[in-house]
This record gives C-alpha cells, structure tokens and sequence, in this order.
C-alpha cells in the first residue's frame, strides 16, 4: 500500500501543476509580490463564487478573526459566545483583544455549536456569537441567527473548515458558509479545503461600511496611504498565493465532490458498527468534509490508532483538548466537567483520512483495518 497520509496535497498538486507552476512563474516575472492584481481577481472570483457582496483578503484565517473582531469594535470584557470544541485560534484572538469568551456545548451529533445552549449564556457584556462550521458542514444557522437577531448580537463565522457548503434556510433561501453572519472568516491553510502554498486567509461580508473598516483594519488602519484613522493590523494575502488559488478556485467543488464520495464509503462502512458513531450531516447544511470524525464507545482510542498506525495508516484527534481545559485558557473560568459533553467526545473522537485523491483501494484497505480491530 502506498503511502497514506490524512491529505494529499502533492497529488493534488500534479494534476493542476502546469496551471500553477505558470502562475506562480508569473507573478515573479511581473515582481508585484504584494496585492499584485491576482488578489484582486481572486477576491472577485471568490465573492461571485460565493455570492457574496465583499471578500476581504488577509494573512490567515486567525488574523481574519482577529480583524472581523476588531472591525466590531468589540471592547477589552466584551462578552463573546463560542464553542470550546473548536481549534485554539477562534478563541485564541478573542483572548488576545482581552474579551471574554463564553464557551457552549456543541451537539454531539454534528459537532457544531448548540443553539439552545445560547440563551442561558447570554448577559449584558454579551456581544457576538462566533459558530464553528466545524469539520465541513454549517452550524445551525438559522437558530443562532435568530438568537442573535433577538439579543442584537454580532455573528461572526468560523468557516476555516467548511468553504464551499451551502445553508438551506427553513423559506428554501440558499447560502455559503461564511456568508449568513454580520462576517464570516476563512483560512487558505494549505490542508484546508481551499489551500494555498503557505498562509493565506479571507473575510466575507455583504455590509459596504463593514467592509471598508475590516478593509482599513487589515491595512495598518487607512484608508489613505500614511493617514491611520485607527489601529490596524498588517494582514495580507501574498500575490503568489493569490495567483495559487486563482488556479484551485474553479475545481473547489469537484474537490468537495471528492471527498464527500470518500465520505459516503465511510459512512456505509462503519454505520451499523455497535463501537463506531459516524458523522451525523446537518439536513440544512451540505457538508464539504473538512475532516470525517467518528466517535468511538467501549474501546481504547490508542489502541485503535495503535493498530492502524501498524498499517501504515495515520490517524489525527481533532481536537484532544478542548479550549476551556487549556493551560493557556484558564483565564475562562471554565472548570473540568463544565463543558461535559465537549469533553466526552475529546476523549472518543478520531478521524481518517480523507482528501481529493483517495483512491478506492486505499479507501478499501483503511476500512478493512478498522474493522478488523474490533
Ligand atoms: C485552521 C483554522 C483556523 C485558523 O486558520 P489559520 O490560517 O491557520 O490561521 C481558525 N479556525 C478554525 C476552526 C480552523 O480550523
């Protein structure tokens, strides 16, 4: 068996290589390193992809945070709701602007934030809601978007995960990921869905004022070179990443197609499995399969990944702690058995490889050794 790795980023890359060795080439000819005009035809593309009024690029998808919060004028105690079940970095910037965050229970079902755990964490320095589209399918948008229309919360998007899903509202009205909130932010991580070369990320939103401040933010505050009406940040998204993306753009949603396909062998290999709970798929949501998680009951997670690492088949834990119980988090207040169900499935989680290449065989091979474990 070749050589199975979680993501396979170089396969990927030489189907599409000519196309992008000639972007890349080109951006060096033309030496217009930074906001050459490939990031702004990637910006272009991406908001007519998305059907969104404004894509905003940046550094990386925790700068795209970190921006979208500043952007709010959110205030050092400002109170804002988020999962702990998530990566670091959307509670890392909320942190690091000195607000406070306030973690909810996900449903363990879809691992995306629990809408009527909302309400009861709501108080007066409440203001914003930040969903994690986690793993690649949308959190319930509708819900969340609801409550925060009720309490005049910001929402802002997580949508690192999960570019190129689409929300069906209860009315039938279609959005993408990212683009339902006051901001959605995303990442161009090279493991993400949509990955560039390097670092990369992006903001969406569809409100004009907003999006010159985020603008004037991620732009060391001016809107006019050398006249810093705020403070701002240096974030932005290198030309040659740009003219990267402008070449995996257009193949996005075969990509999603791919790993759905992956997806749905896995889910008809492990669903009656009394050991194995395989992901469950938000009706409302498509899901573009970021990761595929199950959780496992009545054995040993390390044994499991023992046994297939034995194969030659690598496994990851997204996320073996949750925020709350993180050293660095203990400013949260949030103690041991205060988030239980997060907790749980920290503790029974794991996901398989999944990616754009995976051939049937290898696909084939990872079930068989996961049965046979049991
Ligand atoms: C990857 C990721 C980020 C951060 O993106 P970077 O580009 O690595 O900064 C933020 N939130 C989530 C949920 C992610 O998975």
């Amino acid at each position: 068996m070749e050589n199975i790795q979680m993501v396979d980023l170089h396969g990927q890359y030489l189907k599409i290589k000519s196309e992008v060795d000639a972007a890349i080439q080109e951006v060096i000819n033309q030496t217009a390193f930074i906001n050459g005009p490939q990031v702004k035809q990637f910006s272009t593309a991406l908001e007519k992809y998305l059907g969104v009024k404004h894509v905003i690029p940046c550094a990386n998808g925790t700068d795209a945070l970190q921006i979208a919060m500043m952007a709010l004028d959110l205030q050092p105690g400002d109170e804002v709701i988020t999962t702990s079940y998530t990566y670091v970095a959307t509670c890392e910037v909320i942190a690091l602007l000195r607000l406070t965050p306030v973690f909810i229970e996900v449903n363990p079902n879809t691992f995306t934030m629990d809408p009527t755990a909302i309400e009861k964490a709501i108080s007066s320095k409440t203001k914003a809601i930040v969903p994690v589209h986690l793993y690649g399918q949308c959190a319930d948008m509708e819900e969340i978007l609801a409550v925060a229309k009720k309490h005049n919360l910001y929402v802002i998007e997580d949508t690192a995960q999960a570019i190129g899903a689409q929300y069906t509202f209860s009315d039938g009205r279609k959005a993408s990921a990212g683009c339902m909130g006051d901001i959605g932010t995303t990442s161009f991580f090279p493991s993400k869905n949509l990955g560039c070369y390097g670092d990369g990320g992006a903001i969406f939103t569809n409100d004009d004022a907003l999006s010159e401040k985020l603008r004037m933010v991620a732009n060391h505050g001016q809107k006019v070179r050398y006249f810093h009406d705020i403070v701002g940040v240096n974030s932005r998204l290198d030309t040659i990443q740009a003219a990267i993306l402008n070449c995996k753009l257009p193949h996005l949603d075969e990509y999603s197609a791919a790993r759905r396909a992956v997806a749905d062998r896995y889910d008809q290999a492990f669903e009656n499995h009394p050991n194995l709970k395989t992901p469950t798929r938000n009706p409302k949501s498509t899901h573009v399969f970021h990761q595929y998680t199950l959780t496992g009951c009545n054995f040993k997670r390390e044994d499991l990944q023992e046994h297939l690492k034995s194969k030659g088949i690598p496994t990851m834990i997204y996320y073996p702690l949750p925020v709350h119980l993180q050293k660095g988090y203990s400013m949260s207040k949030f103690e041991q058995g205060s988030l239980a169900m997060t907790e749980v499935l920290c503790n029974n989680v794991f996901s398989l490889p999944i990616h754009t290449e995976m051939s049937k065989e290898t696909q084939d091979y990872i079930i068989q050794h996961v049965l046979d474990f049991f």
